[in-house]
């Protein structure tokens, strides 16, 4: 008798998991259910058809129900709410959200793909019908179709994640005015702040107001009942005609939770590395489902397309066959892209790895996307994280222009197979001049947290510098002296590298000695130097001055 696997939700996780059970079982029986009204739609795309990037609303629908039956004999009804798992029974109940009748079907395998729903708080003023989420293909229609006949020119987005830029970016676009409001002290709080501060920099040279480490508080309403004013925990009020909630999302658990299904702390459906669920004949995958930190090792929530997606399609697979390799364990490798600026993470920033009791280290470099000498080469800050000792490699971020998520999905690669700096450092990479360097920003990178893991050189970072000047560190510039009078750490002399070894009896030698050039580079050689010469306490400035000025800057100081 043909297999009957029935599969709850039918985008990321679901309508991979019933493409991949018919191309592995022509005689299955195969039925999914959507409560929504579309299936296998582009989530991902979803900002960009608000932001009018994306002019073509059906390209968003890479599969209809008319098409999951013609070309897979995939039953998919959209529409139809799986709202109880009856386990004893094989079998579970559904409601079609049309009629709001009911009836149940029966499994052989279940597979939960629900994925996960906007966190919304309890909140005064959230139902106003000017308050949006973004999450399916009728958000975005919400959304889309408000503004073309409203013509809001406010918009306030609460939450700075990757949802809430992109709107900013989209809304922004459609020539709104766009207020943001991020309880974290810093935007993309999955990043480093180091690496974020000048994320917000870069969003406030594009007009955006970024409110950072306070919260929306209420809504209040004006006329027709809409919100017209948002007021923040600070006592900050936004006047707006907009508001789109982007706060992080929850995992669509709870049918699974009713049926008796073991959940993780987070909420997620725990599974093993088959994807089974506490009951073996119920699969789960995609953002309502754990995954395994690819570097912890730790089961844990990381709610992103591309783990949905390879892991719905190995839940189809194991479904009919039996059989599959173990579930990819995951390193949260994104990448997003507003205003000009791509910022891309994989593994663990240094407060994730604070957080999950792993010794780490780290460095950061500043450099070009491809050589110099050739035209248009976009800066990129590269942050490369590792365990002390071992040198694993264990996360790392890029912010910058072209050719950022390329070095963070090589990164993501090393961490993949359990990488070392040290491979990351002998890897042979592409290159041309227009394509990259010789020794690409990834080597750079690596390069140097071999250097400081063998001790040849230790980096500070821009926000340590006022400490060691008020320690007593001497601060040597070691650029050209043009470079050093247009800008240059506060107290630095400048030596500049072609005449250090002449000049050393300017450097007191019983004072340690922090060295900055323009991005980290010479004032590594100088560093080496000055060990070389018998220096003990020599640190080089990581980013050097670009960096400094950065950071001084999206801290508000005068740069
Ligand atoms: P979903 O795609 O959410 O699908 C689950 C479906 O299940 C939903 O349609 C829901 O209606 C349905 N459902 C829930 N409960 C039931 C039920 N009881 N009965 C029937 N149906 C049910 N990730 C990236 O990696 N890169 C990106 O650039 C990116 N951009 C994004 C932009 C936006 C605007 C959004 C919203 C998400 C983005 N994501 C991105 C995240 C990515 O889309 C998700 O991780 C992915 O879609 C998760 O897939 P899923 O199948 O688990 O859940």
């Amino acid at each position: 008798m043909a297999r009957r696997i029935l599969i709850v939700g039918g985008v990321a996780a679901g309508a991979s998991a019933a493409t991949r059970a018919r191309r592995l079982d022509e005689h299955a029986e195969i039925i999914v259910f959507e409560k929504s009204g579309h299936v296998s739609f582009a989530n991902c795309g979803l900002p960009y058809y608000v932001g009018g990037v994306i002019t073509d609303r059906d390209a968003l629908l890479m599969m209809t129900p008319e098409r999951f039956q013609k070309q897979f004999r995939v039953d998919a009804r959209v529409r139809h709410e799986v709202v109880e798992i009856d386990r004893s029974g094989k079998r579970v109940r559904v409601r079609n959200l049309d009629d709001g009748q009911e009836y149940w079907e029966a499994y052989d395998r279940l597979i939960l793909a629900p994925g996960a729903s906007p966190i919304i708080p309890p909140m005064e003023g959230l139902d106003a019908p000017n308050v949006f989420v973004l999450r399916n293909m009728e958000d975005a229609d919400a959304i889309h179709s408000w503004i073309d006949r409203h013509d809001p020119k406010r918009a306030v987005i609460v939450g700075a994640g990757f949802i809430g830029l992109e709107g900013a970016e989209v809304l922004a676009g459609r020539g709104l005015h766009v207020e943001l409001v991020e309880l974290q002290p810093q935007v993309l709080p999955p990043l480093d702040e180091d690496m974020a501060g000048p994320v917000a920099a870069h969003l406030r040279d594009q007009g955006v107001v970024v409110h950072l480490g306070t919260a929306l508080k209420s809504l209040e309403r004006g006329a027709d009942d809409l919100a017209a004013t948002a007021v923040l925990n600070d006592g900050t009020r936004i006047e707006c005609d907009l508001v789109l909630m982007s706060i992080g999302v929850k995992p669509n658990s709870k049918l699974a939770a009713d049926a008796g299904l073991e959940l993780g702390p987070r909420g997620g459906i725990r599974v093993n590395e088959r994807l089974e669920t506490s009951d073996p004949l119920i699969l789960a995958a995609g953002d309502a489902a754990e995954v395994v930190d690819a570097v912890t090792g730790r089961p844990t929530m990381i709610p992103l397309a591309g783990p949905a997606n390879k892991h719905g399609r190995l839940a189809g697979q194991i479904a009919v066959t039996g059989e599959g390799p173990p579930a990819a364990r995951v390193a949260g490798t994104a990448v997003v892209g507003f205003f000009g600026l791509t910022v891309a993470t994989t593994g663990l920033s240094v407060k994730a790895a604070q957080r999950a009791g792993i010794k780490h280290a780290h460095v950061l470099i500043r450099r070009g996307h491809h050589v110099g000498y050739y035209p248009g080469a976009e800066e990129m800050k590269l942050k490369l994280v590792y365990e002390p000792g071992t040198r694993r490699v264990l996360g790392a971020q890029g912010v910058g222009g072209a050719g950022v998520d390329r070095r963070i999905d090589v990164i993501a690669t090393a961490i993949h197979f359990g990488g070392r700096a040290d491979d990351l450092a002998s890897l042979d990479l592409a290159y041309a001049p227009q394509y990259g360097a010789a020794k690409d920003p990834v080597h750079i990178a690596a390069f140097v947290a071999d250097n400081q893991d063998r001790g040849l050189v230790s980096q500070v970072e821009p926000a340590d510098v006022a400490r060691l000047r008020e320690e007593g560190w001497f601060i040597v510039d070691v650029r050209p002296p043009a470079m050093h009078a247009a800008g240059c750490v506060e107290g630095a002399v400048n030596i500049p590298l072609p005449q250090l070894r002449e000049r050393l009896d300017e450097i007191p030698g019983d004072r340690p000695v922090l060295v900055h050039c323009q991005v980290g580079q010479t004032s590594y050689n100088a560093c080496r130097i000055l060990t070389g010469l018998g220096r003990e306490k020599v640190v080089n400035l990581a980013g050097g001055y670009a960096a400094y000025a950065e950071w001084q800057r999206s801290v508000g100081q005068p740069g």
